[in-house]
């Protein structure tokens, strides 16, 4: 598409947007009594309007039925997880049977490492990337030092070129390949949460396989941003949050997929009561039986409230018709704040903003990723003044996610002149 840097251009846009009603079923925060462009949902979604309401309604249930809310009601607690399921799904690629809502992520990455890291005297690795995500690098060094190795010979990290930000497929493939025969388990994020890559998690996924390791990914920000089909590339285990791009609220219930090949082998878990068999759970006896599939992963009884949340926000993904037309407009829009930050950089007569996040649509999903020349924490500081919310991640990083499910191109259009401000004020 050959874009123009103009209101009128990106309001013309936003006219043919199939998806420019969804914007009004969330709640933006305000400054001053405007309204925030809002560019963060890479890092904390939106508050869908209905979910004050859905709360109140389990409200309602824990009052009127108490205890018996767990069997009665319209939506029984103890079957609440299963409609959730159907709705998770579609979000990931994969049957329902192989994702269940529960914990949080870095529980639930602990959880899962617990079933799929096995390390063995001479198979022993982790293969990751550089700069994960914190939270990726504590617990999985923290695993390989419950199995008794030390993090320094059992972690291998891949990193980008010289003088490059973002990781080459074939570094990946071949790091795997260089280390077939010690790798236990290759763990990626689906995409880096500093510069937005989108790994390529099928290829990914082929050459751990090859190697005879399992593959795991961590989709925190790939889950309800980009297209996936976690079964179909055959990918052993993943975990993502809810609350980045799928607006389920801070500290939302988080989501596992556990591929249906590994269903019937008997995998270590660390078991609670909620994994057993649903039919007999209540028979209370000793022995821990799981239930099948991925609810057989459950620890803990169902958070009613997180889900409920969970819930309300994928009922909206329904209704934009899941990922498809999500990603359509995503990729439109990405493009356009691209060309906008691009456009900036002529005019201003010099790289002002460079972009780290991957120039192929590819492999990016709704985030840019720009770190400014000069005065990058001013520029920023300049932005949230004038209603423009996006994130900043030291040392430099400016991070921008224009969301399909609730940003315009006119938002995209305004953060682009209004960087062109405040750059030529501060220059
Ligand atoms: C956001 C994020 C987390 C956060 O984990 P919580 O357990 O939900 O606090 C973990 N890993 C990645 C890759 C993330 O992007």
């Amino acid at each position: 598409m050959n874009f123009e840097n103009n209101l009128a251009f990106a309001q013309a846009l936003d006219q043919q947007d199939i998806l420019r009603e969804m914007r009004n079923e969330y709640l933006f925060p305000q400054q001053n009594g405007k309204p925030f462009i809002y560019l963060c949902g890479n890092s904390l979604g939106l508050q869908p309007k209905v979910a004050r309401e859905v709360l109140e309604v389990q409200l309602n249930n824990w009052q009127n039925l108490a205890v018996e809310g767990w069997f009665e009601g319209n939506s029984p607690w103890m079957f609440y997880h299963k409609e959730l399921k159907k709705l998770m799904a579609p979000i990931v690629g994969a049957k329902p049977a192989e994702v269940c809502p529960m914990n949080t992520l870095t529980v639930n990455l602990h959880l899962l490492m617990v079933s799929f890291y096995q390390p063995k005297a001479k198979r022993f690795k982790i293969i990751m990337e550089a700069g994960a995500f914190p939270s990726d690098q504590y617990a999985i060094e923290s695993q390989v030092r419950f199995h008794g190795f030390d993090p320094k010979d059992a972690i291998i990290e891949v990193k980008p070129k010289e003088g490059e930000y973002t990781l080459r497929t074939e570094d990946i493939v071949k790091a795997i390949d260089d280390n077939a025969e010690e790798i236990a388990l290759v763990l990626f994020g689906g995409i880096n949460y500093f510069t937005g890559q989108w790994f390529d998690m099928p290829a990914i996924t082929k050459a751990g396989h090859k190697a005879g390791a399992i593959v795991g990914f961590d989709l925190a920000h790939a889950a309800g941003n980009v297209p996936l089909q976690l079964h179909n590339w055959g990918v052993d285990f993943a975990c993502w949050c809810s609350y980045k791009y799928q607006n389920a609220g801070p500290g939302g219930i988080s989501g596992i997929f556990v591929h249906e090949k590994h269903f019937n082998t008997p995998l270590n878990r660390f078991a609670g009561w909620w994994g057993y068999n649903e039919a007999q759970r209540f028979k209370m006896e000793k022995g821990f039986i799981p239930e099948a599939g991925a609810d057989g992963w459950q620890v803990s009884c169902t958070q009613v409230m997180p889900m409920a949340l969970y819930h309300a926000s994928l009922q909206l993904f329904k209704k934009a018709g899941f990922m498809d037309a999500l990603r359509t407009k995503s990729k439109t829009l990405t493009a356009y704040l691209f060309y906008v930050i691009n456009q900036l950089n002529t005019k201003l007569g010099e790289e002002q903003f460079k972009i780290i996040t991957p120039q192929t649509e590819d492999d990016r999903g709704a985030q840019v990723s720009i770190i400014a020349k000069a005065n990058g924490k001013k520029i920023f500081d300049e932005l949230v003044v004038n209603n423009v919310l996006g994130d900043w991640r030291e040392p430099n990083v400016i991070r921008l996610s224009p969301v399909p499910m609730y940003n315009s191109f006119e938002d995209v259009y305004r953060t682009g002149e209004l960087l062109l401000t405040i750059s030529q004020s501060i220059a």
